[in-house]
C-alpha cells in the first residue's frame, strides 16, 4: 500500500478543528501546504502501486483535484481518498471523485456519536454529514473505509464504533494514532497502553465481519495476535518529499525486542507525554518482509 501525504488543509473552515489534518487550530500544526506538483510526482514515484492512499489535508479543496485524482488511478488501480467528508455535501462531488477513478472515500469518525464528534471537530452536524457522506458513496457504488483516530476521549468507543459502522456497509477500517502536538487545554492523545485492548476488540471485530483494517502507528507490542496482520496491512507506505514531508517522528525502539529492527517505535510526542513504560518487548520473530515503515 502506498501511501502519499496529500497537504495541509488550507481550508480550516472545511476541515473544522479535525485532529487528523495538520492544518487543524491545534498550536504548532498549521504547515505550509505542498504544492500540487509535488503531490503529483509522489504520484509519479507510485506508479505502479497495488494501492494508493492519499491522505491529509483536504485535496478536494484543490482546483487541481480531479487531476490528481485521476493520475493516481492512472498509477494504481485501487485509490483510497482520505477527507473530512464535508466537501462531499456539494452536488455532484462524489460523482465526480469516482468517475475520476478514487476506489475507497475514507471519512473520519471521532467516536461513535455525533456528541463525541462533533466535540472534537468543533462543528455541530459534523458527525451527521460523515454519515450522510459515506450512505451516499455506497449508494454511488463506490467503496468507504471508515478512519479511526486514537483519541483520549473516545478510545474506549473503538468496538462499538465497529460494530454500528457494519450497518454502513463499510469495508475497511484504518485506525490512526495522531502524530501530535496535542491541543493545548483539550487533550486528546491518549496513552497508547490504555488504548491497545480496545483497539484489540475492535480489530477482533473487523476480522470477524471480514472487513480490512489497518493500524497506524501503534506498536505491535501492543496489537498482541493481530501485530503480524497488521504489519502486512501497511506494507510499503511512501511517504511524499517536499513540504509534505511532516514526518511522524518516533522515538527509539526498544533494545530487547525482536521486532526492533522493524518497529519504529512510539510516536515521539507519545513517548515524551506517557513514557516507555509498560512496552512489551516482543520475544517472536518479525515478518519477513520490511513492513512498519
Ligand atoms: S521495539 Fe519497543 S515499541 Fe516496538 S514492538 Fe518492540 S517493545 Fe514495542
Amino acid at each position: 500500500m502506498h501511501v502519499l501525504t496529500g497537504s495541509s488543509c488550507p481550508h480550516p473552515f472545511i476541515s473544522a478543528a479535525c485532529p487528523l489534518c495538520r492544518g487543524s487550530d491545534a498550536p504548532g500544526r498549521s504547515e505550509p501546504l505542498a504544492t500540487a506538483q509535488a503531490v503529483a510526482d509522489a504520484l509519479t514515484a507510485a506508479d505502479g502501486a497495488a494501492e494508493i492512499v492519499l491522505r491529509d489535508g483536504e485535496l478536494l479543496t484543490r482546483p487541481e483535484a480531479l487531476e490528481l485524482l485521476q493520475q493516481a488511478r492512472k498509477s494504481s488501480k485501487s485509490v483510497e481518498l482520505w477527507t473530512s467528508g464535508l466537501m462531499l455535501a456539494r452536488p455532484g462531488v462524489i460523482e465526480a471523485v469516482l468517475r475520476a477513478g478514487v476506489t475507497t472515500l475514507a471519512l473520519p469518525l471521532y467516536g461513535d456519536a455525533a456528541e463525541s464528534h462533533d466535540w472534537v471537530t468543533g462543528q455541530s452536524g459534523h458527525f451527521q454529514r460523515v454519515i450522510s457522506g459515506l450512505k451516499r458513496v455506497r449508494a454511488l457504488g463506490g467503496k468507504t473505509a471508515v478512519i479511526a483516530p486514537l483519541l483520549r476521549p473516545t478510545f474506549r468507543t473503538l468496538p462499538l464504533l465497529v460494530q454500528k459502522s457494519q450497518a454502513l456497509d463499510v469495508a475497511a477500517f484504518r485506525f490512526v494514532a495522531l502524530p501530535g502536538p496535542d491541543r493545548a487545554g483539550q487533550p486528546l492523545l491518549p496513552s497508547l497502553e490504555m488504548v491497545a485492548p480496545y483497539l484489540r476488540q475492535a480489530l477482533q471485530m473487523t476480522a470477524a465481519a471480514k472487513r480490512r483494517a489497518s493500524v497506524l502507528d501503534v506498536p505491535p507490542c501492543l496489537l498482541g495476535d493481530r501485530a503480524a496482520e497488521m504489519a502486512k496491512e501497511t506494507v510499503t507506505a511512501v511517504i511524499a518529499a517536499g513540504a509534505q514531508a511532516h514526518a511522524r517522528v518516533h522515538g527509539p525502539p526498544c533494545e530487547a525486542c525482536t521486532w526492533r529492527a522493524e518497529c519504529r517505535g512510539l510516536l515521539e510526542p507519545t513517548a515524551e507525554r506517557f513514557g516507555w513504560a509498560g512496552l512489551v518487548a516482543r520475544s517472536d520473530a518479525p515478518p519477513t518482509h520490511s513492513a512498519l515503515k
